[in-house]
């Protein structure tokens, strides 16, 4: 049988409109109109994308949009200026530099300069270290859009063995807490993994944040598991254009997985959305209300 395929593009949908109705109606009762702060250093035409996509999904949510786009030579000092500026904004209550930054400037001190209750992106170490601690925190948002696709397969996720392929900041090391937060079994592994086939065919959930085309092959998955593909790869297509792809074969995987998320219209859906939950989260938190639904 084919596998289910995860609509992230509905389930996102669904995810902002109920973020539209908790806007609506924390400024309805408390006055509070959240805002997100987007920084874009540079032209790089793939950010400028994400920036405005951001930009007209904070806006269609009912939160306020506002840009900042600096020339690619701005120095680390005027960048960290910008954001102490936001850090002290009553009418922010998210700041996000778009990532990567132009070659030269540290993205980890400009990073470490977030206020950490702004923090929507969740890459401050107050953030990461809360989360690892079990304490509540802002956290990255693609690994709380796979938690959220995963969930509407398995309503539970307690006692499945998870397999996270890929360790970093933004996606793998995340995702272990948030699946340990769930009482799911996690393994996460790397480029140093033995036999990683044989790893990932222990999973019934497996989750694929590489950046490596189409690499889980299809006899890499234990048939019936959930596959999570967080990979977004522009591979040469017949029509010179480019395509995208995931992490994983999805052409081999329908026919073994017991549910996919598709590329594109599978996690990269839920980012933007979450960044969207997060902001909401930081803004009600700040004004030290309860709390939202979403
Ligand atoms: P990184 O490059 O930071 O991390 C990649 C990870 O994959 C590393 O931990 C690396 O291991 C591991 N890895 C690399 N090669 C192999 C291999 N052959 N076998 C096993 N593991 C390997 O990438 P990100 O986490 O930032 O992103 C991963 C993918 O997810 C990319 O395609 C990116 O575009 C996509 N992405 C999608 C988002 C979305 O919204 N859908 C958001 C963020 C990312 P090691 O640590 O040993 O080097």
């Amino acid at each position: 049988m084919a596998a289910r395929i995860i609509d992230g593009k509905i389930i996102a949908a669904d995810l902002r409109a109920r973020v539209a109705d908790e806007v609506a109606r924390v400024k309805r009762e408390h006055g509070l109109t959240p805002g997100l702060a987007v920084v874009l250093v540079g032209h790089d035409p793939a950010s400028e994308v994400y920036v405005r996509t951001k930009a007209k999904q904070t806006e269609a949510a009912g939160m306020a949009s506002f840009e900042h786009k600096l020339p690619a030579e701005t120095s680390l000092s005027d960048l960290l200026s910008v954001i102490a500026r936001l850090n002290a904004d009553p009418a922010v209550h998210g700041i996000l530099v778009q990532l990567p930054l132009p070659k030269g400037l540290d993205s980890q001190k400009v990073i470490d300069a977030i206020d950490p209750a702004k923090d929507v992106d969740g890459l401050n170490p107050v953030n990461a270290g809360r989360l690892a601690t079990g304490l509540p925190a802002l956290t990255p948002c693609t690994p709380l859009g796979c938690i959220i696709l995963a969930k509407t397969v398995h309503a539970s996720l307690e006692g499945m063995n998870a397999v996270i392929i890929g360790r970093s900041n933004l996606v793998g090391r995340p995702l272990v807490q948030l699946l340990l937060n769930e009482n799911a079994t996690v393994t996460i592994s790397h480029s140093r993994t033995r036999d990683l086939p044989k790893v990932c065919k222990q999973a019934d959930l497996l989750l694929a944040a590489v950046g490596k085309p189409e690499m889980v092959k299809a006899d890499w998955i234990k048939p019936g598991a959930t596959v999570i593909d967080v990979g977004i790869n522009r591979i040469a297509s017949t029509d010179g254009k480019g395509k995208l792809v995931g992490d994983v074969d999805y052409q081999g995987a329908l026919s073994v997985a017991g549910a996919i998320t598709p590329v594109p219209g599978g996690v990269g859906q839920m980012t933007v959305a979450c960044l969207l939950v997060n902001t909401l989260r930081a803004a009600c938190a700040i004004k030290g209300i309860a709390a939202p639904g979403v």
